[in-house]
C-alpha cells in the first residue's frame, strides 16, 4: 500500500469515556476481528485490565477501510486514559500522525481530555473530535460541543456523535480519520529508519520491539544496529498486528510492526531509541523522552531466596513499562532490594499487580514517597558527597537537620473540572493540601475549570479519591510536573521504647507533623501485639515528643493453662510461636510484623 493510502492515529480521551469500545467497533467494521463475539475491550487483554476495567498499556492494531474504492491502510492506538499512565500517550503519538479526541456526550470535557488534548497540540497532530454515548437519554450533545469550542476553538460543524456501544455513526469516523488525518511524512526509497515505541518480554523470543518504520524498508534476516546501544542484531521474525501476530517479509515506511531480533533486556530495546541497518549512519528518529518518576518505593523479596527470580521479574516488566525507574536499595529490616520510580499510586499498584500476575512474583512493597531536594550547610558533608544538593526518597536517609541550609519539595500543576455545586468544598480539601490556586474559568453555567500548584507529597495517596467521593464522581483531576520549591520539612521519628525504628521514619511538611505523629503512634498502637513488656510508642522530630501511646504488657502468662494439657497441641503452639518469631523485628525487646511498615501508612 502507498504511503498516502496510510493513516497512523491514537485514540486519546479522559477514561471511560469509550476508547477501548471504540476500537472494538473499528476492529469489526473493518474486518480484523468478528462480530458478536462477546468480547468486550478486546485490547485490553492484560489481566489486570479485564479486572479493573481500564487500559493501562497502549495498544496497536493494522486494520484495511474502503475508502472511494481505495483500500487504505490504519494504523490504530487504543490509549490509557488515567494520568498515571501519560506516559503511554506520549510514546504512543510518537508513532502518529493524528489523533480521534472521544469525548463523554453526558459528562463532557473532563481533565484528561484537557491533558491528552495539550499533549497532541504539543505534537501538532491533526485532532478528529468525536462526542460519544449519545445513545443515552441525558446526554447533552451541544452543550459539549460548545464546550469543545470555548475551550479548544474546535469548530462544532467538524465534531462526529457516535454511540460506541451500539456502533452508530462508527463508519463516518473511519472516512473521517481518512479525510481529516495526513498521510505518514516518511520517505520509502532511502535508507531504512525506524522508532522502537513499545516492547514486550516472550518467553521463547526474548523481547519483541514494536517499531515504526519512517525510511526505508526492512527485510526479515537484514541485520539491523541501535543507534543507542551501537549494537546489531539480526532480524528474525517480522509481523504485524491485526490486532493477531500476521508474519510478513518486509516492513515499508509508514507501517507500525513488531520484531524479533534477539533483544534480551530492557537495557538493550529502549522505547525512544532509533534502529536503522547494520554499519549505515543514521540520525534520531523520534523526539519522544519518557517522563520522569515522581513517586518512589522500596520493593523487596519476602525472603532472600526469592531475590533472583524477582530481579528477572522486574526486568521484564520494565521492558514493558519504560516509565518506571529502577535502582538498588538495601534495608536492614528488608534485605537487598530495589527502589523504584512511578508516575503514581495507581501506576505503582498496576506494576505489582502486573508482577504479580504476569510473573508470579510477590513482594513487599514499602511506603511510597517523593524525591525531596536539601541544600547541605556543612561543609564537610559536601566534600564527602561531592556536591551542595542531595536527592532523597528515603526517610532513613535524611541527614540531621544541623547540616541542612535549605529544603525542597516537588510540586504539580493540577487541574480540576468540577460542577460548580462542589467548589466550596474542593477548594477546602485543596486548601488543606497546601495547594494554591492559579485561575479558575467557568466552562459553562454549570461546570468550572481549576488550576491549583499543590505539593505531589500531598496528592500521590488519595487526594483523587477524596476528590471523587465529595463530588459523587464528577469532579476529575490532572496534573503535571511543576518543579521544585523551597519548603520546611522535618524528619518525624518513631520510638519504641526509646529506640528510634529506621523503617518507620517519614519526612513531612513541618506544618503537619504533629497530625501525622498523633496519627501515626494511634495505628501503631492497634498494629503492635501486646507482649510481655509494656511498649511506649512515641513520635519526635529530634528530641521533641509530639505525640505518645503506651501498649499495655499481658497480665498474666497466656500459656500457663496449656500446661498438662495435650501434648501435640502445644507442639504446635511452639511450632507457631516459632513461625510467628521469624517475621517479626525486634527493637530493643519489642518485637514488631514486618507488614507493620507498610500498614501503618494506610489511611
Ligand atoms: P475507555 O476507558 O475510554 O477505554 O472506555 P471503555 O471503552 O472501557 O468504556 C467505558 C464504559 O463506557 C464501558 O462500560 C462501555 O460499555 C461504556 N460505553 C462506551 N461507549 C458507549 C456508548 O456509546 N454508549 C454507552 N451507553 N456506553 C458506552
Ligand atoms: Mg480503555
Amino acid at each position: 500500500i502507498p504511503v498516502q493510502r496510510i493513516r497512523n492515529f491514537s485514540i486519546i480521551a479522559h477514561v471511560d469515556h469509550g476508547k477501548s469500545t471504540l476500537a472494538d467497533r473499528l476492529l469489526e467494521l473493518t474486518g480484523a476481528i468478528s462480530q458478536n463475539t462477546g468480547q468486550h475491550q478486546v485490547l485490553d487483554s492484560l489481566q489486570v485490565e479485564r479486572e479493573r476495567g481500564i487500559t493501562v498499556k497502549a495498544q496497536t492494531a493494522s486494520i484495511f477501510h474502503k475508502y472511494k474504492g481505495k483500500l487504505y491502510l490504519l494504523n490504530l492506538i487504543d490509549t490509557p486514559g488515567h494520568v498515571d499512565f501519560s506516559n503511554e500517550v506520549s510514546r504512543s503519538l510518537a508513532a502518529c500522525d493524528g489523533v480521534i479526541l472521544l469525548v463523554d456526550a453526558c459528562h463532557g470535557v473532563q481533565a484528561q481530555t484537557v491533558a491528552n488534548y495539550h499533549l497532541a497540540k504539543q505534537r501538532e497532530l491533526a485532532v478528529v473530535p468525536v462526542l460519544n454515548k449519545i445513545d443515552i437519554k441525558h446526554a447533552n450533545p451541544d452543550r459539549v460541543c460548545k464546550d469543545l469550542q470555548s475551550l479548544f476553538g474546535i469548530d462544532p460543524a467538524t465534531i462526529l456523535k457516535i454511540s460506541a456501544k451500539l456502533g452508530t455513526g462508527v463508519p463516518e469516523v473511519l472516512d473521517r480519520v481518512i479525510e481529516a488525518i495526513p498521510a505518514p511524512k516518511v520517505k520509502r526509497d532511502s535508507q531504512f529508519r525506524a522508532l522502537i515505541f513499545d516492547s514486550w518480554f516472550d518467553k521463547y523470543r526474548g523481547a519483541l520491539n514494536l517499531i515504526y518504520v519512517l525510511n526505508g524498508t526492512l527485510a526479515q534476516g537484514q541485520d539491523i544496529q541501535s543507534l543507542a546501544t551501537k549494537k546489531f542484531y539480526p532480524v528474525k521474525s517480522i509481523s504485524v498486528l491485526r490486532p493477531a501476530e500476521c508474519h510478513v517479509s518486509s516492513l515499508a515506511a509508514g507501517q507500525v510492526g513488531l520484531i524479533a531480533c534477539n533483544m534480551r533486556s530492557s537495557k538493550e530495546s529502549i522505547i525512544g531509541d532509533t534502529i536503522h541497518l547494520k554499519n549505515e549512519q543514521a540520525t534520531a528518529a523520534g523526539s519522544y523522552k519518557p517522563q520522569q518518576p515522581l513517586v518512589f518505593a522500596g520493593v523487596f523479596p519476602v525472603d532472600q531466596s526469592k531475590h533472583v527470580s524477582l530481579r528477572s521479574a522486574i526486568e521484564k516488566m520494565v521492558l514493558n513499562d519504560s516509565a518506571v525507574t529502577v535502582k538498588v536499595d538495601s534495608s536492614p529490616a528488608l534485605g537487598q532490594g530495589w527502589r523504584l520510580g512511578f508516575l503514581g499510586l495507581l501506576h505503582m499498584e498496576v506494576f505489582c499487580q502486573r508482577l504479580e500476575q504476569e510473573h508470579g512474583a510477590e513482594p513487599i512493597i514499602t511506603a511510597p514517597s517523593v524525591t525531596y531536594h536539601v541544600v547541605l550547610s556543612n561543609p564537610k558533608m559536601i566534600k564527602q558527597s561531592g556536591k551542595d544538593t542531595l536527592e532523597i526518597s528515603n526517610a532513613a536517609l535524611f541527614p540531621d537537620p544541623i547540616n541542612i541550609k535549605e529544603y525542597y519539595e516537588p510540586l504539580v500543576l493540577g487541574t480540576i473540572i468540577t460542577p460548580t455545586e462542589y467548589v466550596g468544598q474542593i477548594i477546602g480539601v485543596c486548601v488543606e493540601r497546601r495547594g494554591v490556586q492559579q485561575s479558575s474559568i467557568n466552562i459553562d453555567d454549570s461546570r468550572i475549570l481549576m488550576k491549583y500548584i499543590l505539593p505531589l507529597s500531598e496528592i500521590i495517596l488519595d487526594f483523587h479519591d477524596r476528590l471523587k467521593s465529595l463530588s459523587s464522581g464528577y469532579a476529575s483531576f490532572s496534573y503535571e510536573d511543576y518543579g521544585y520549591h523551597e519548603t520546611d520539612l522535618v524528619r518525624l521519628d518513631i520510638h519504641l521504647n526509646g529506640r528510634p525504628v529506621e523503617e518507620l521514619c517519614r519526612i513531612v511538611h513541618t506544618s503537619k507533623a504533629t497530625g501525622v505523629a498523633r496519627d501515626m503512634v494511634h495505628k501503631l498502637k492497634d498494629l503492635i501485639p501486646k507482649q510481655m513488656v509494656q511498649i511506649a510508642i512515641q513520635a519526635c522530630v529530634g528530641s521533641k515528643v509530639l505525640a505518645r501511646e503506651t501498649i499495655k504488657a499481658y497480665r498474666k502468662d497466656v500459656t500457663a493453662k496449656l500446661y498438662g494439657g495435650d501434648v501435640t497441641r502445644r507442639m504446635k503452639l511452639l511450632r507457631q510461636q516459632a513461625e510467628g518469631k521469624k517475621k517479626m523485628r525486634m527493637f530493643a525487646n519489642v518485637r514488631v510484623p514486618h507488614e507493620t511498615f507498610i500498614n501503618v501508612l494506610k489511611r
